[in-house]
């Protein structure tokens, strides 16, 4: 029984019929940017979150440059945010013009370490960007103290954490502005791209709505200096779907994750990451670690027994921005960099049985042992 890292037409089958429904409703408006369709995905997804304002745009990376534009961070501004997870956080901090600081990584939980936090800080400091890296929300509590001493934005990086809960709080709703990606492989997946920022504050929601506009919400009028990057029509309308299922499937992704901790306490070599108290992780991804000597090896017996694994990110951001010269190469941040060589991602989501768990579980058992 051969077990891929994802199985996006497993997720789809159930309910193709009513994603079928949507697409041929779209086609039948004619309104394939914007419009009705957005604005009913956006309603129905702050409705969830709890949240007044959600802006749909093209994808997570976007979500967070706008995030930045909208704030008026930029040139001379230093953003802080982990420096382990996926490039784009760090990308869009450049294209925003700001310079990114990094922190680095808890060990237990692979989520920055807010201990880090004040011997980051410098008079440019202007806003933060937590990771909820996997799934697992970080402590906004805590953020949000800091960064009201020191008035920075907040901008949580929610691109894995459709769903996810602190302290019976939507993950993406704590800080100033909420930044999600609907890339396929997400919680929460269009057919395609596609991301939103939410956000309680109108005027942060205005600004948005120009930007992703060519800069005004009119045609043809330009109040900033913007961009192209609004969210299809027909996204939206898979988005719509989707999300009535998403409790459901994070639900699944919550009983398989459980199941994958209970069986991997007797596998020796394997450690897996710390779920904490006070939030409800969404289980995006499901992380392990092990011997950073073996994982090459370990990774390869498993694809050989037909069980995909994943990498989730085999390099720091500090180090793939010093590659590219944007980033002083004498920073070391040593957590992150020891994470990127120890860990693994296994199969992870709602379709999984749990048949394929054991046989996760008794693969890397064979292999570690
Ligand atoms: C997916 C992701 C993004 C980027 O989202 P896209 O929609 O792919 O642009 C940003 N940050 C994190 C943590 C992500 O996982």
């Amino acid at each position: 029984m051969p077990i891929p890292f994802l199985d996006l037409r497993a997720q789809l089958a159930p309910i193709r019929a009513d994603i079928d429904r949507a697409l041929h409703a779209v086609m039948e408006s004619q309104a394939y940017v914007l419009g009705p369709f957005v604005t009913k995905f956006e309603v129905a997804f702050g409705a969830y979150l709890g949240v007044p304002h959600v802006v749909g745009m093209n994808s997570g990376t976007d979500a967070l440059l706008i995030a930045l534009r909208a704030l008026g961070v930029g040139p001379g501004d230093e953003v802080l945010t982990a420096a382990n997870g996926f490039f784009a956080t760090a990308e869009a901090i450049c294209h925003a013009g700001a310079t990114p600081v990094f922190v680095d990584a808890d060990p237990a939980t692979a989520l920055m370490d807010l201990t880090q936090l004040p011997a980051a800080i410098t008079r440019k400091t202007r806003a933060i960007i937590p990771v909820h890296l996997y799934g697992q929300p970080v402590a906004m509590g805590p953020v949000l103290t800091l960064a009201k001493t020191h008035r920075w934005w907040v901008i949580e990086d929610a691109c894995q954490a459709h769903g996810a809960i602190y302290k019976g709080r939507q993950a993406g709703t704590w800080g100033d502005v909420g930044c999600f990606s609907f890339y396929p492989g997400k919680n929460l997946g269009a057919l395609g791209d596609g991301g939103a920022l939410v956000t309680r504050d109108p005027a942060i929601a205005e600004r948005a709505r120009q930007l992703i506009n060519h800069g005004g919400i009119k045609k043809y009028q330009h109040d900033q200096v913007g961009y192209n990057s609004r969210l299809d029509a027909m996204q939206a309308a898979i988005l719509t779907v989707k999300l009535r299922h998403l409790d459901r499937w994070n639900a699944a992704r919550n009983r398989w994750a459980t199941a994958y901790r209970e069986r991997l306490v007797a596998v020796r070599g394997v450690t897996t990451l710390a779920a904490l108290d006070e939030r409800r992780s969404n289980d995006h991804l499901f992380v392990i670690r092990v011997a950073p000597d073996r994982r090459d090896q370990i990774r390869a017996r498993l694809d050989a027994r037909g069980i995909a694994t994943g990498i989730h990110y085999p390099q720091p951001l500090h180090e793939v921005l010093a590659a590219l010269g944007r980033y002083p190469a004498t920073q070391r941040f040593p957590v992150a960099e020891a994470l990127c060589r120890s860990i693994l991602s296994l199969p992870m989501y709602a379709e999984l049985t749990e048949p394929m768990v054991d046989e996760v579980v008794d693969g890397l058992q064979g292999v570690c042992a």
